[in-house]
């Protein structure tokens, strides 16, 4: 859909297909995710081949920029709600940074970054400023003014946008390689070129083998003052491979002015959509959020639903925005651009990912030979 947006920007006719769009009573990943903002790499299941990331991190400060602009342009409730807020975002720790080198770097960049990230400040008062039990055993924390997204408000008026902007929606449902049907499908659809931003469908329509699920689920809460103090912040712990447990990831992010999310889980390879807030794995993640809010224990679930679960779109080797590299049976140049395999930052990554896609489409009509990602030159920060 963002790519849609900004290839409609720069003049380009969109069709945009899909099975399925968002939908409140039966909501594709885009709805379930937490949807905060995070410099690269996120809090929950890492991104960390070097190149690749430096391509996030550029990714990820143009969507930064953008969601900024549709907060401070849009306003926050004028007009029709976009669902974007600029929320106070902390990370905590639990050790001093300087014991996770991996972290002091990170917040080192976004600290150079500070010119276009807002809010930053590291202090290990932030610890006791949230009244967080000591039991979490925290040491360190930062915070920064991140972009937040209620999702199914942002996603319906994505689409909303996008037909202001003339786009075409078709819903149908894709089988099988978009190489092999490519010419059929660009005929079909009077289409130069294709946009491929299935997320773990991939696996089939771009025969990629190395997509993967990362099970995720949040737990939605009323946050409206009675049953605990109102959040207004979001509060997370980063998911730390190095631990060897997938169990140590705190992910607490007001997704409106009435609902709170809690997080995280980050279970790969697990295709089933069958949790429940008995579920054990889903009892201890509560139990995690519990001990960074007084009185949450104490909070009622939302009236319409108390528990998402997801799989976030992850490739082995990262994400792929790039050309298709094979070429078509007449041995000419695919047209078919990817852009998937965004994990656990679909958001994060959004606005940047579209930019690249459009350079791409612009290649594609240049009629200059595919290029790897890899290979591509990455804006790093
Ligand atoms: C629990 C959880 C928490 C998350 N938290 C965050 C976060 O805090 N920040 C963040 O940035 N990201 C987060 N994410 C990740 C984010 O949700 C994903 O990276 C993002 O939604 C992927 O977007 P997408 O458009 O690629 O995939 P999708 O939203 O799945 O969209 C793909 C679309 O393609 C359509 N489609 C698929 N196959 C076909 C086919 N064969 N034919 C036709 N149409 C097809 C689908 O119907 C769908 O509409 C989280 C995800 C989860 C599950």
């Amino acid at each position: 859909m963002t790519s849609a947006w900004a290839l409609l920007d720069q003049g380009y006719d969109v069709t945009i297909l899909s099975d399925r769009w968002a939908d409140r009573k039966n909501r594709i990943t885009s709805q379930i995710a937490g949807a905060l903002w995070e410099y690269p790499p996120a809090v929950c299941g890492k991104h960390t081949d070097a190149i690749p990331l430096c391509h996030s991190k550029g990714w990820a400060m143009t969507s930064y920029k953008i969601f900024e602009e549709i907060v401070t342009k849009l306003g926050e409730t004028d007009g029709i709600d976009h669902g974007v807020r600029m929320r106070v975002a902390n990370f905590f720790f639990d050790t001093p940074l300087e014991a996770h080198p991996d972290q002091l770097e990170k917040w080192e960049e976004i600290c150079s970054l500070s010119h276009t990230i807002k809010g930053l400040k590291r202090s290990a008062d932030l610890i006791q400023h949230h009244s967080i039990d000591q039991k979490a055993g925290m040491k360190d924390a930062y915070q920064l003014i991140s972009p937040a997204v209620d999702t199914d408000v942002y996603m319906m008026w994505l689409h909303f946008v996008l037909s202001c902007k003339g786009a075409t929606f078709v819903t149908e449902r894709i089988k099988g390689s978009l190489l092999d049907q490519e010419e059929e499908l660009l005929s079909r659809f009077d289409a130069y070129a294709m946009i491929n931003a299935t997320g773990l469908s991939a696996l089939e329509l771009a025969g990629d083998k190395t997509v993967y699920p990362l099970r995720g689920a949040i737990i939605r809460v009323k946050n409206d003052g009675t049953k605990f103090p109102k959040l207004t912040e979001a509060l997370a712990v980063t998911h730390d491979e190095t631990y060897g447990t997938d169990e140590d990831m705190v992910f607490i992010v007001p997704r409106n002015d009435n609902i709170l999310i809690l997080g995280g889980i980050t279970e790969p390879h697990e295709w089933n959509l069958n949790l429940t807030v008995d579920t054990p794995v889903i009892k201890r993640m509560r139990e995690r959020c519990n001990a960074f809010v007084p009185g949450l224990e104490n909070a009622e679930y939302d009236d319409e639903t108390d528990l998402l679960q997801g799989l976030r779109p992850f490739r082995g080797s990262n994400v792929r925005v790039e050309r298709e590299t094979a070429t078509r049976k007449d041995g000419s140049y695919s047209r078919i651009v990817h852009t998937y395999g965004q994990g656990g930052s679909g958001f994060s990554l959004s606005f940047g990912c579209a930019g690249t896609i459009v350079s791409l489409v612009q290649e594609i009509e240049a009629s200059k030979p595919p290029a790897k990602m890899e290979l591509v030159n990455a804006v790093c920060y």
